[in-house]
């Protein structure tokens, strides 16, 4: 569903909607690795680029424009969610490891019975940085090689197979993971994409425990 008005973002017509099904936590994104969990206090929206969910009631989300929104889930022994932001210095930090671990200090999980979903975001087919930059290097330092190839001035990065790889290395059955796939930018008229010129516009991934609702708008 994509809602669109004259006079507001995408994304804070999203929330406007959101916020008449549930408690909607909304953190500051900041391309950093901290989670907001639904059992803390959420009455201001603190900074963090991950939600976890073990209530009912909470609608968490996370917005994107060209970063990949991932969803890791699970119903045992009981329902959660982990909702996470990994762009490229999301990935870099690896999000999905410390959003998992502060999972495992929240609730209990059941790993074989988890599952994950890589949305779309910028594929390797576009996502291309400057070599002399100080978080490429970092990337191309911690990112297995693979996931990465250097082109005279540019580096190339395949960020979601880096995130792939991070989720399978969480021990989640590779046959639970499933990955969109489509680049954003390759199909701006369809999402949203920060590199074809969406600089304040993001969509908004959200998902709930008491939901019938996992979407994307
Ligand atoms: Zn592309």
């Amino acid at each position: 569903m994509t809602l669109r008005s004259p006079d507001l973002r995408p994304q804070d017509e999203v929330m406007m909607y959101l916020s008449t099904l549930g408690t909607v936590i909304s953190p500051r994104q900041v391309h950093g690795v901290d989670i907001v969990i639904d059992r803390d206090d959420i009455a201001s929206r603190t900074f963090g680029d991950g939600v976890i969910l073990t209530s009912e009631g909470f609608i968490g989300t996370i917005q994107v424009a060209d970063c990949y929104p991932v969803l890791l889930s699970g119903s045992s022994p009981a329902p959660w969610r982990l909702l996470l932001h990994s762009g490229f210095k999301g990935t870099v930090d690896n999000i999905v490891l410390a959003g998992w671990r502060r999972l495992l200090k929240t609730t209990d999980v059941d790993v074989e019975l988890s599952r994950a979903w890589i949305g779309p975001g910028i594929g390797s087919c576009c996502y291309r940085r400057k070599s002399n930059d100080p978080w490429t290097d970092k990337a191309m330092r911690l990112l297995e090689r693979n996931f990465w190839r250097r082109d005279g001035d540019s580096v190339w990065f395949d960020m979601a197979s880096a995130i792939r790889s991070q989720i399978e290395g969480l021990g989640i059955d590779p046959n639970n993971i499933a990955v969109h796939g489509e680049c954003t930018l390759c199909n701006s008229s369809r999402y949203l994409s920060y590199r074809s010129g969406d600089k304040e516009s993001r969509m908004v991934f959200f998902s709930s425990i008491d939901a019938t609702f996992d979407a994307y708008l």
